[in-house]
């Protein structure tokens, strides 16, 4: 039997989902469909991320887990892991510096560098946040394997 295609009453256009037509305008949807793989393109055309990695990202839980952030902090990490915010290889690239030089351990400054930069200073701090990340994670009753394994990771 063929599936019915076309318009329904006073139907003025349609959109489909491969084989399903969409019965209602789900926003989310449809700027995941329009932006998505150009967004996504660009990102690896610009190095920000191995293609390996991108389909290795469980994409359908991360909207939802961008969506219980707030826009201030969605709107830093998207730029972080995007690689365009204020890093010394971003304001290189911008013109806005003539080194990307990190101003507490002299390396090139990326974003994975501010998070794993070796100067005494980062380390603590890095060692502090992990502490308050460790703690926040047990005050949740996540699985021990789980922030056990996260922590690790991170402490590497
Ligand atoms: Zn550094």
């Amino acid at each position: 039997m063929d599936r019915y295609q076309g318009t329904l009453f006073r139907e003025g256009w349609k959109i489909w989902n491969g084989q399903h037509k969409l019965t209602n305008l789900d926003k989310h949807y449809l700027h995941e469909a329009i932006h998505g793989p150009r967004v996504k393109d660009w990102w690896i055309r610009h190095g920000r991320i191995q293609p390996e990695a991108m389909q290795q990202i469980d994409w359908a839980l991360v909207g939802p887990a961008m969506r219980r952030m707030t826009f201030p902090r969605r709107k830093w990490l998207t730029k972080h892991v995007s690689a365009n915010c204020g890093v010394g290889e971003t304001l290189v690239q911008w013109g806005v510096l003539i080194d990307a030089d990190c101003p507490r351990c002299g390396e090139s400054e990326s974003t994975e560098h501010v998070i794993r930069c070796p100067s005494p200073s980062a380390k603590e701090q890095w060692k502090k946040s992990l502490t308050k990340l460790e703690k926040w994670m047990k005050k949740l009753t996540a699985l021990p394997q789980m922030w056990s394994a996260i922590l690790v990771n991170l402490e590497r």
